[in-house]
């Protein structure tokens, strides 16, 4: 008998039970054709079938409006972080970023590298514990995008709220927080995510993007990179990621059969709130963040004397409480709680950290 242990890993992450049995049951043999998802030809129409499948209850779950187009495109989130400005940015342009984090700083970064970029805010001045209000951005004059990550995964820093920049698109890295809660897609030109956090496995990323953004990538922009190029193909210019594909079609229908991301929210928000009240009144843990920016989804969290670190991982461990080691840039812990993270998997977390404390404290 195999026993599931409990895994918070940021990502690749915790994917869920269901969905990983049906994939095993038709991994041979996928609804009698006699092969896998893995071994079809991505023209079939079974896997047309299956790729339509997906993109529609994603549309469903997200409430898609018509006029975005979905894609199931490679490359990782950091792609993306190259093939935004060569797609929205004209190279006499200026493009707006928001810098809350270590991804959202690795945007910018990459995204110098292709023009004019103006950090409109940092939350650098706040040792990224806090986002600065939109009162004190620094907004260009016509910006050809505003670019922000909705949830930093290491530093465990959120938005609860949407920026607003009038005509000027926003586009949004959401790899670590799609679908962990409603959001208005309309108020978005282009949401982008990588899939091994919250939808499926790697190899994936899911584009959102609103049509008329789409035909104007620079004459430079390799075709593979142009997002009009995988939107009229049907993301199938080449042969696209199909196993991850299918599998995330699969995280989808499980998603609708909890209730969809409405439900998700509820359970998330119970799921962060029992942590964070834990660690707040406790006197060996602490998590930095101000709670107004707390993410639902990555909480990092330190022990008082670091020197506990090992000993609580490897008593983690014990427990079958896996991959709650912080990110090797910041260190200490980080409980990533993603939509496959059952409530229970964080109630047993709380108990270790609690008998912890009390041996420790
Ligand atoms: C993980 C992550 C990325 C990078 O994803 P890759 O698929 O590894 O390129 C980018 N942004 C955020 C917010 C992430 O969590």
């Amino acid at each position: 008998m195999t026993t599931r242990a409990y895994n918070f890993c940021a990502g690749p992450a915790a994917l869920p039970e269901e969905v990983l049995k049906q994939a095993q049951a038709e991994l041979l043999d996928w609804q009698g054709r006699g092969l896998s998802v893995m071994e079809m030809s991505h023209r079939s129409d079974e896997f047309v079938a299956i790729a339509e499948t997906a993109e529609q209850d994603l549309r469903d779950l997200m409430q898609v409006p018509d006029n975005y187009k979905v894609l199931f495109v490679q490359g990782g989130a950091s792609q993306q972080f190259a093939q935004i400005p060569l797609n929205f940015l004209p190279e006499d342009g200026v493009a707006d970023y928001v810098d809350t984090g270590i991804w959202s700083k690795k945007a910018i970064d990459e995204a110098r590298r292709f023009g004019n970029i103006n950090v409109a805010a940092s939350a650098r001045a706040q040792d990224y514990f806090a986002i600065p209000g939109q009162n004190d951005w620094q907004l260009s004059k016509g910006a050809a995008y505003l670019h922000y990550c909705t949830n930093e995964t290491i530093g465990g820093l959120q938005f609860d709220w949407v920026p607003q920049t009038g005509d000027v698109p926003l586009i949004t890295d959401m790899s670590s927080d799609i679908l962990s809660r409603p959001v208005d897609v309309s108020q978005f030109g282009m949401i982008y995510a990588g899939a091994q956090k919250n939808i499926g496995p790697s190899g994936l990323v899911v584009v959102i993007v609103r049509e008329d953004l789409l035909g104007r990538a620079r004459s430079s922009c390799p075709t593979m990179l142009d997002y009009k190029v995988a939107a009229d193909n049907g993301s199938m210019f080449n042969t696209p990621a199909c196993f991850s594909w299918y599998l995330s079609g699969l995280v989808f229908k499980w998603l609708k059969a909890q209730g969809g991301v409405e439900a998700m929210a509820r359970v998330n928000h119970e799921k962060q709130r029992r942590l964070y009240e834990y660690i707040d009144s406790s006197e060996l843990y602490n998590n930095p963040v101000s709670r107004s920016a707390r993410s639902w989804m990555n909480v990092p969290f330190t022990l008082a004397d670091a020197a506990l670190d090992k000993v609580f991982l490897s008593g983690a461990e014990e427990r079958r409480l896996l991959n709650l080691k912080g990110h090797r840039s910041v260190g200490g812990m980080r409980a990533s709680i993603y939509n496959a993270v059952p409530l229970e998997a964080i109630d047993a977390l709380i108990d270790y950290m609690k008998a912890f404390e009390k041996e420790h404290g």
